[in-house]
């Protein structure tokens, strides 16, 4: 199920002029009654059904040499068979499984022979409807569930569809139900060659940087990826303490059940949040690129830095280091930008002087890489993604490394803190904004420090706490402290 719950978001090839892209939308299904629950998921194990009796009958063709059945060889062992599902929604499943037999071919046709074809019985599949079975309702919509006539059976569910929603789905995710909607979006106009100049850029993907952007026009951006690893740390720290919990417990008690739903809870909230962040800093890199007229982008991708054995705290992050996909957002975000995306080795991008004159290659310590022979130095990150155009293309001019004033540090969006962490004179920023609200006027400062303020006075800004008074010092961040004076 977890294939499925994942963004997936498609755009067609920027060759063909996009006017339109489908993207899914999720939409979690909080406050479902214990019949809804109930419904939906003997939906979910009919689903189930349909899927294994599609597979062993693809099994059986497979192990006896017997042609392959197609779709509509599916659709016919499945018809009728399933009164817990909707006659569409078996048909999606069918349908769905025929895709996935098509994708392991391609799969396995391009050398990839660790691809297996389905084989595994499922219990629970998504329960998956087509864009003309749903109902739009009032305070929600209305999905089919099986039955004939005035037998027809339905369940309604608290979710306001778009109006330009195509197919949905069902899936169960962390220990939650989410409705996945297929929304079709329309694509900007892709950037003209006329009013842009044809420009170059490579993105150095990290993980302490989520991305480092460089193009030739001489600009560099480099999105910030502490906040993602913030957010999996707490994940790590609060799963490691639970399952500490849980190992004391016998399997499947109550307790154990409870600690379970907390991890779930854990984990679902972890996985939003780095997607929502992913998203966000994957927009910057492409509207950064789009502003400099980028046609061309090549993506480094590092696959291998990630088999490096470097002792398992480090080891820990390189596995949950989520590149794959941040090269599929900005894949897909470039084909809605009209912009043409590859990716490519960025083998020894990161160990060579960016210096035409020097190349000499060393291994990089700290952000800062510092060459040894003819003592430059850059930024880590920029240096990578500004050595990746010899890799882009034979012919590629020189690109110097983009100075620091052309160089911008983003952070993807911000991190909410936690409550207790919040507790205190924690500092709240956000993104490029620098601190969040309006700063506190220095001179209101200076002045309530040298006349304190009676009550009642008319220098007292709102919000200063009760009557104006306690404003003898400000700590710097708004929040008032008891006066000294
Ligand atoms: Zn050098």
């Amino acid at each position: 199920m977890s294939a499925s719950s994942t963004v997936a978001t498609t755009a067609r090839p920027p060759t063909t002029a996009p006017t339109t892209a489908t993207v899914v939308r999720i939409f979690p299904l909080h406050g479902l009654t214990d019949g809804q629950r109930s419904l939906l998921r003997a939906a979910q194990q009919e689903a189930g059904a349909v899927y294994t009796e599609c597979m062993q009958a693809h099994r059986i063709a497979r192990q006896t040499h017997f042609p392959w059945p197609a779709y509509s060889d599916l659709h016919h062992l499945t018809k009728g068979r399933h009164p817990d599902l909707c006659a569409q929604s078996v048909q999606a499943t069918c349908r769905a499984f025929d895709r996935t037999i098509k994708s392991t071919i391609a799969n396995r046709k391009a050398g990839n022979t660790r691809m297996r074809y389905p084989w595994k019985e499922r219990r629970y599949q998504p329960i998956r409807w087509p864009a003309q079975a749903l109902q739009r309702k009032r305070n929600g919509a209305r999905f089919p569930l099986g039955g004939k006539g005035k037998d027809r059976r339905y369940v309604d569910l608290p979710v306001r569809l778009p109006r330009n929603a195509g197919a949905c789905q069902i899936v169960w995710n962390h220990g939650q139900y989410e409705l996945h909607a297929c929304v079709m979006q329309k694509v900007a106009p892709a950037v003209s060659v006329a009013d842009a100049p044809q420009a170059r850029a490579c993105i150095d993907f990290g993980e302490i940087h989520q991305a480092a952007l460089v193009t030739d026009t001489g600009k560099g951006l480099i999105v910030s990826g502490r906040g993602i690893r913030t957010i999996k740390q707490g994940r790590n720290r609060a799963i490691a303490e639970l399952q500490k919990k849980q190992a004391r417990c016998t399997r499947y008690s109550r307790q154990w059940t409870k600690y379970q739903r907390a991890r779930d809870r854990i984990n679902g909230k972890t996985e939003r949040r780095v997607r929502d962040l992913r998203h966000k800093g994957t927009r910057l890199i492409i509207e950064a690129a789009k502003k400099e007229g980028v046609r061309d982008l090549y993506i480094g991708n590092p696959h291998g830095v990630r088999r490096h054995q470097t002792g398992h705290h480090h080891n820990q992050r390189m596995s949950q280091w989520e590149y794959g996909s941040d090269i599929r957002y900005v894949t897909e975000k470039g084909g809605r930008a009209g912009i043409a995306v590859r990716t490519g080795p960025e083998r020894g991008t990161s160990s060579t002087c960016p210096n035409p004159a020097c190349r000499h290659k060393q291994k990089v310590r700290g952000r800062d890489w510092r060459c040894r022979l003819c003592g430059g130095s850059w930024h880590r990150d920029l240096v990578g993604a500004t050595n990746m155009f010899a890799l882009a293309s034979e012919d590629a001019a020189v690109v110097p490394v983009p100075e620091r004033r052309n160089t911008t540090y983003r952070r993807p969006g911000p991190v909410a803190l936690g409550p207790r962490a919040r507790i205190g004179n924690a500092r709240r920023s956000s993104p490029g904004r620098g601190l969040r609200g309006t700063p506190f006027p220095a001179e209101l400062i200076t002045s309530a420090a040298s006349h304190p303020p009676g009550p009642g006075s008319a220098q007292a800004p709102p919000g200063a706490g009760p009557g104006g008074q306690a404003l003898g010092l400000l700590d710097g961040h708004g929040s008032p402290r008891a006066a000294l004076a």
